[in-house]
């Protein structure tokens, strides 16, 4: 058995960002930017009012109380060429551009319309509720640094600035299939001694949920010149190929084998020291260089190996400087036993935040590599470390699959 850590670096260490395309905005969120983006301009272009009110010559208000003749109205993306002069005012909407003259704005709630005039009711400070041009951004400003991940507020900011696309790294599109003379797929009758495909579905939506594009390339019988072809006929449309079951040593193993003849140099297949998922193979295919996850068919095995392999290394190859999951440390809220055996433990559990925002965890359900269900329950993989178990109250680092989705912890937030 090799350590995780070894196995990892193994299989990360063969792997490159994939290149970088230009893409349209609203097709841009959640890549990783592949160049630096450059304010063209400032933001706000322009001197604006930050209030519905009047804008005027502070030092016309010094003694205020005071009226001011209005001499004209500017709502928001109007343009004008009027003047406030001494004594004078305009009504101005926010987002306005200040008129010239005018170095301050009073806020409508401060003032009283009259009939042609304005009472002012107290003094305003120059620059008061303007929002002066370049106070967002300046010309030539990093907007975005090369190598961050977009999200909204940076789509914001490009597309404020005037920019229509950005460049970005390309995301993985990868292929994903099961092989097993058992299996049958989802919806088809079960003829003795079958079972569903339950890899595929989960694996599929691993991959979409990674940020990845995937594709189901369906179910591949235990035939080694069948898989040999299913591997090759993926390649040319894909970044990546995970496959699931058949790495073991069965009899009918063929993963493993195919991989063996197909990929480039030495193929890795591996004993990783972890349960589950301890049998894994990577290989580059010989002349794309395309990476093929072999994981084990086990489901749980097959999504923790996905988790520990498979999501740092396409977010990898997206670019991401994060490769895993957020990690933290939580209390136990039972006893984890276990006995020594030179592994890592990938403990299904259940994540809570209590009143204090602290995290909580507990199994989620039986931890056999088949037991499907306890992972569909789990928020998170508890890293239970070699020995002799853990009691109650103690702590352990886990690994959370969703943190977006934990309930808040209660009684934390004002609403
Ligand atoms: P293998 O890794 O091919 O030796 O499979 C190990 C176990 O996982 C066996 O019990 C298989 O029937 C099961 N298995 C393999 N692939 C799948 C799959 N796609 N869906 C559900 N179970 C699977
Ligand atoms: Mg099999």
């Amino acid at each position: 058995m090799i350590p995780l850590r070894e196995a990892r670096q193994a299989v990360l260490s063969q792997l490159t960002p994939l290149g970088a395309v230009r893409v349209p905005l609203a097709s841009a969120l959640a890549t990783v930017a592949a160049e630096d983006v450059l304010a063209p301009g400032p933001v706000p272009p322009f001197a604006n009012s930050a209030m519905d009110g009047y804008a005027l010559r502070s030092v016309d208000t010094v003694a205020a109380p005071v009226d001011l003749r209005v001499v004209g109205t500017l709502a928001a993306g109007q343009e004008s060429a009027v003047v406030v002069g001494p004594g004078e005012a305009v009504r101005i909407m926010t987002g306005a551009a200040l008129p010239n003259g005018a170095d301050a704005v009073c806020m409508v709630e401060r003032t009283q319309a009259l009939d042609g005039t304005v009472l002012v009711e107290v003094p305003v400070c120059a620059g008061e509720h303007v929002r002066l041009a370049g106070e967002d951004v300046r010309a030539g400003d990093l907007l975005v640094a090369e190598g961050t991940l977009l999200g909204p507020g940076h789509l914001g900011v490009i597309a404020n600035s005037g920019a229509t696309s950005v460049l970005v790294r390309r995301r993985p599109r990868v292929a994903v299939l099961s092989t097993g003379d058992e299996l049958v797929n989802e919806g088809e009758r079960l003829a003795p001694a079958k079972i569903h495909d339950a890899n595929r579905p989960s694996l599929v939506a691993l991959v979409t949920q990674s940020g990845m594009a995937a594709s189901d390339l369906g179910i591949v019988a235990d035939d080694l010149d069948r898989i040999v072809a299913a591997l090759a006929g993926a390649a040319p449309h894909h970044d990546a190929i995970v496959v699931s079951g058949g790495v073991s040593v069965g009899d009918f193993d063929m993963v493993r084998v195919a991989l063996d003849r197909i990929s480039e140099g030495a193929m890795q297949w591996m004993q990783v020291a972890v349960k589950p998922a301890k049998p894994m193979a990577f290989g580059l295919l010989r002349g794309s260089g395309l990476p093929i996850f072999g994981l084990p068919g086990n489901p749980v095995s097959a999504m923790v190996s996905f988790e520990l392999f498979v999501r740092p290394s396409l977010r990898l190859m997206a670019g991401h400087r994060v490769l895993d999951r957020p990690s933290v440390r939580a209390w136990t809220d039972e006893d984890f036993p276990r006995r020594p055996d030179g592994k890592l433990h990938l403990v299904r559990v259940c994540v809570r935040l209590d009143a204090d925002g602290r995290v909580h965890v507990r199994p989620s359900g039986g931890q056999g590599s088949h037991q499907l269900s306890a992972m569909a329950r789990a928020d998170g993989l508890a890293l239970l470390p070699d020995g002799e178990g853990v009691a109650r109250g103690d702590r352990l680092v886990v690994l959370l699959l969703d943190a977006g989705e934990l309930a808040p912890a209660p009684g934390l937030l004002p609403w």
